[in-house]
């Protein structure tokens, strides 16, 4: 991959995660044009959750529901046998597409999907994928003609801009003072674990499977100390099953369709399923974006509040060999799961002091920890995402966030709408950044059929009769280089 500039560069990715990664390819293979991608890690393609992660983190989709290319399901899988034993991973010569295989590896098969694909395409039809190393800031559209400043001072100019930028940073709600290293804010560095007393208590916020995650990299790294991790609710992911999805026909019967309406039928389906609720789960997979497009704006609010702390543990499920090692520890009460808010967090020298405060009391206690990890989801919430190019993008009207505040308000197609909610041309969104409007926005079956679906958005977008140059108005309005 090049690190050069292209005189002309139609499209700008700014994000070059997997979804940057997968609508790059695409466009690379389908249209005419040079691929700009803004990201700042060196390697582009597995981004945070393939390129962070430790050799013994798995993946939480089997191996035959991860290929990058859609038309070619078992790709990853095939891929897997061939490359893995050479890689370090022997027992991937044996996968099979239920087997759930490593993070990591999966970060070697995406950067060398996009690799391979712009190798070939710049030698059979001279376009090319040009990575900048760098943060983008700000963005400004004038006539038809984007320009993204980045932080190394450079600017990209494009006709058409991809939003790909991901998971925001975790959530925080409470306050950190005083200085020290015993607070981590993000949980896959290398801070996380650093210079950390073996016996030491350690506090996790979050009790997803980030939390999982982190606490087997902490058991690897040879910590023996009392684990806590809470959450508001205090819910862990469950245990993954054998189970094979049912059929569900859930239709949306009722003008009064909403929530309740969506948990009774859910009841009623896993009663008939003689109790497997893992088979209704993955049997909603299939009608999740109709039943959630069909939910009212209050009915969706209700959902998220209420419904989504306990979906996301059903749904997102713990592989068998994490579950093993979670319940020992718990048994050994070397880990405590509980509901908790945090209110407060001081950190002095090598130690945390944090309030906390169990979920349905008044009264809060300060505890003492060797190391805070911050475990949340991401935060979905423009306002609070922590990207200066989204909040540039808000300030200046050119992007809002949606009605459910969890991510850019854009169409059916990905194209963003702008403060007053009309489409701002030229402009698209991809991955998590589309939460609200999608129900599933973030796995990777769902991301490759959104990039497969925006390749060609931006390629009809690009090839329009009135999406012809105009060099004249660039020059007026002085963006041209
Ligand atoms: C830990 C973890 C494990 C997961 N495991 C699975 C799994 O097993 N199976 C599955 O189907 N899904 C899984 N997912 C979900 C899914 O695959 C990810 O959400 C997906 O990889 C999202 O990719 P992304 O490119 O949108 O975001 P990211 O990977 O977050 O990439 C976004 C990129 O944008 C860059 N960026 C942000 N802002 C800017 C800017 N202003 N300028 C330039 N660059 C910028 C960042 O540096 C980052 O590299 C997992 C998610 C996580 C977090």
């Amino acid at each position: 991959m090049r690190y050069a500039t292209s005189p002309k560069p139609k499209i700008a990715i700014v994000g070059g995660g997997f979804s940057g990664a997968a609508v790059a390819a695409r466009l690379l293979r389908s249209t005419k044009y040079d691929v700009e991608m803004i990201e700042s890690r060196p390697r582009v393609g597995p981004g945070l959750a393939y390129g962070d992660a430790q050799p013994y983190h798995i993946l939480n989709v089997p191996a035959g529901r991860m290929s990058f290319w859609t038309e070619r399901p078992r790709h990853f899988l095939e891929w897997a046998k061939r490359n893995g034993p050479e890689l370090g991973w022997p027992e991937a010569a044996m996968a099979e597409a239920h087997s759930y295989l490593p993070r990591e590896l999966y970060g070697f098969y995406v950067a060398e999907q996009l690799e391979r694909t712009d190798r070939e395409v710049s030698e059979y039809h001279g376009r090319r994928l040009l990575h900048r190393r760098a943060t983008a800031m700000t963005l400004d559209h004038d006539r038809d003609v984007f320009r993204l400043a980045l932080d190394n001072g450079e600017s990209v100019r494009a006709e058409a801009v991809i939003i790909a930028t991901g998971h925001g940073r975790p959530t925080r709600s409470w306050q950190v003072t005083g200085r020290g290293a015993a607070y981590v804010e993000y949980p896959w560095s290398k801070e996380a674990t650093a210079h950390l007393n073996s016996v030491a208590p350690v506090l996790i916020i979050g009790t997803g499977l980030t939390m999982v995650d982190t606490v087997l990299r902490l058991k690897r790294e040879g910590h023996c100390g009392h684990i806590t991790a809470i959450s508001r609710h205090g819910l862990m992911p469950r245990r993954r099953g054998d189970s094979e999805a049912c059929v569900l026909e859930l239709g949306v019967r009722e003008a009064s369709f909403g929530v309740r309406c969506l948990f009774e039928a859910a009841r009623e389906a896993i009663s008939r399923n003689r109790g497997d609720w893992q088979a209704v789960v993955d049997g909603l997979r299939p009608i999740s974006e109709h039943l959630w497009s069909a939910l009212s704006l209050t009915e969706k609010r209700r959902w998220l509040r209420h419904v989504q702390p306990i979906w996301n543990v059903h749904r997102h499920r713990m592989p068998e060999e994490s579950a093993e090692t979670i319940a020992a520890l718990i048994a050994e009460d070397r880990l405590e799961v509980s509901a908790c808010f945090v209110e407060e967090i001081e950190m002095s020298g090598m130690e945390a002091r944090v309030r906390l405060r169990p979920r349905g009391t008044t009264r809060s206690r300060t505890h003492t920890f060797g190391r805070v990890i911050n475990c949340t989801p991401g935060r979905s919430d423009l306002a609070s995402m922590g990207s200066p190019l989204l909040a540039d993008m808000e300030k200046k009207g050119l992007a809002r966030a949606n009605a459910l505040r969890c991510g850019l308000d854009c169409d059916e197609s990905g194209a963003l709408l702008d403060a007053l909610g009309r489409r701002l041309s030229g402009a698209f969104a991809l991955g998590p950044m589309r939460r609200g409007l999608l129900f599933e926005a973030s796995a990777v079956p769902d991301i490759c059929c959104q990039a497969d679906d925006l390749a060609q958005v931006v390629a009809a977008f690009l090839s329009s009769d009135d999406r012809q140059p105009k060099e004249r108005d660039v020059h007026a309005i002085g963006l041209a280089r």
